[in-house]
């Protein structure tokens, strides 16, 4: 094999590629990102991020930069979208720091990627490749080559799959096939002007409904607000952008309340996503190939966490390899068991919290009765696994920034 160009190879430029390159290059790797798509771009949405993934942030370095572009909701609610009833309010902003040490944000997705790109750009330990489909990958003594479409081979020590659920990489490594949920989700980001004032808070609401749900939030400091529906069908469009067809989804939510439908009014244009995941594995790791992100561990929206796992994947991965003195093999593993435990109960949970959202007839009716029975003190404790403070695989509770660990390039 001739000389290594570089330390690490990923494949993919979204969230978790990018987290993942930065956070390596923090530890003194040389990465180079090899991206399908024209441009390193995210699409038009929201997304929230946990206490958790704002950890990370911190040991990214690159906590302001995230605050610059955030919201911050004061509360997080879910309502009857049937009844309009308040099933359960709690306290984000302050409570949140409070109990976490960090808070719940709500940011536009292409906000969060330019974040993390340009630091990317910023760093000499980055390249970033565009147009660069990679179509086959070799084991090659010790390292990896892989050859993108028209034929270029890059070669590396190791390489990180971050290619989505569609991943490639993961075919190589677990084989296993996608899991359609029969459900699609309809979003659309528009001016907040364009809302009531009395829908226009500065609140994550979920309108749960019989299966259905409307999730909505303000985005970019309030200026802009996101709108997610999602119900039940067995439609199959390939894809994260495709054109939603408004019939469908005002027929699914026809018997729905009047904030709903004035909510879903205001909007002519829907973008679709048919949602899917995988069952939960273990199998991420094939010597010096690891899965990250979607790749590793896909899973439904419902606990807003698939993005905020990817980091928290980007940040460990970089600990392990500081912690394994740059043995790809060993810091894999210990990645690996590092983290799909935690990401199993996630994909898990996440199903679980689609039913929740989503029930009919007595269970509908015990969801509401159970949920608003509970004191606010009952709901933070349901959350302390996930958001808690602690990483799992820092015992010291580790908060100093990569940067600090850095173990210097050997390619
Ligand atoms: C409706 C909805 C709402 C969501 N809301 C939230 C939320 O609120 N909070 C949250 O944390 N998460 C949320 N998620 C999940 C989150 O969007 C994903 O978990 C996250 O984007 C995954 O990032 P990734 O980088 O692993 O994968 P992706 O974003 O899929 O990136 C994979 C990249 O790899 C590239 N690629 C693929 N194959 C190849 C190849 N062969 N060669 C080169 N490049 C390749 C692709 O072009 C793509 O750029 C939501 C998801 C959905 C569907």
């Amino acid at each position: 094999m001739p000389k290594l160009d570089r330390n690490v190879i990923v494949i993919g430029g979204g969230i978790g590629g990018l987290s993942a390159a930065y956070a390596l290059s923090l530890i003194g790797k040389s990465v180079t990102v090899l991206e399908q798509a024209e441009e390193f771009a995210e699409i038009g949405a929201g997304i929230q991020l946990g206490p958790n993934s704002y950890k990370m942030f911190g040991r990214l370095g690159i906590v302001d930069d995230v605050n610059a572009v955030s919201a911050f909701p004061d509360h997080l609610m879910m309502r009857d979208s049937i009844t309009a009833e308040v099933v359960t309010k709690i306290r984000a902003a302050e409570e949140f720091r409070k109990r976490f040490g960090y808070p719940y944000a709500v940011i536009h997705r292409a906000d969060l990627h330019s974040v993390l790109l340009r630091r990317c750009q910023a760093s000499d330990n980055v390249q970033l490749r565009v147009n660069s489909r990679v179509t086959d990958i070799q084991e090659a003594g010790h390292g990896v080559e892989v050859t993108t479409e028209g034929g270029r081979v890059f070669s590396a020590e190791s390489l990180i799959g971050a290619d989505g659920i569609r991943s490639m990489t993961r075919e190589l490594i677990a084989g296993d096939r996608v899991r359609p949920a029969d459900h699609i989700a309809y979003r659309a980001v528009l001016p907040a002007a364009e809302i009531p004032d009395e829908l226009r808070t500065n609140t994550m609401t979920l309108w749960a409904g019989e299966k259905t749900h409307l999730v909505q939030y303000p985005l970019r400091g309030g200026d802009l607000f996101n709108l997610v529906a999602v119900f039940h069908s067995d439609r199959f469009v390939e894809g994260w952008n495709a054109e939603g067809d408004p019939e469908e989804l005002h027929a699914k939510f026809a018997d729905k309340c009047d904030e709903v439908q004035t909510l879903l009014g205001k909007i002519d244009s829907w973008r679709m996503w048919v949602l899917n995941d995988r069952e939960p594995i273990r199998d991420w790791v094939k010597g010096r190939i690891a899965l990250l992100g979607d790749a590793a561990h896909p899973m439904l929206q419902y606990l807003a966490q698939g993005a905020n796992m990817a980091v928290e994947d980007a940040v460990c991965l970089a600990d392990m390899l500081v912690n394994e003195c740059g043995d790809y093999e060993k810091a894999f593993l210990r990645y690996r068991d590092a983290r799909y435990l935690r990401t199993t109960r996630v994909q898990m949970t996440a199903r679980l919290y689609g039913e929740i959202y989503h029930a009919s007839g007595a269970a509908r009716d015990f969801r509401n009765a159970e949920l608003s029975s509970w004191p606010e003190e009952r709901h933070y404790q349901g959350m302390s696994w996930l958001y808690g403070i602690s990483p799992t695989w820092r015992d010291d509770g580790g908060t100093e920034p990569l940067e600090e660990r850095a173990v210097g390039t050997t390619a």
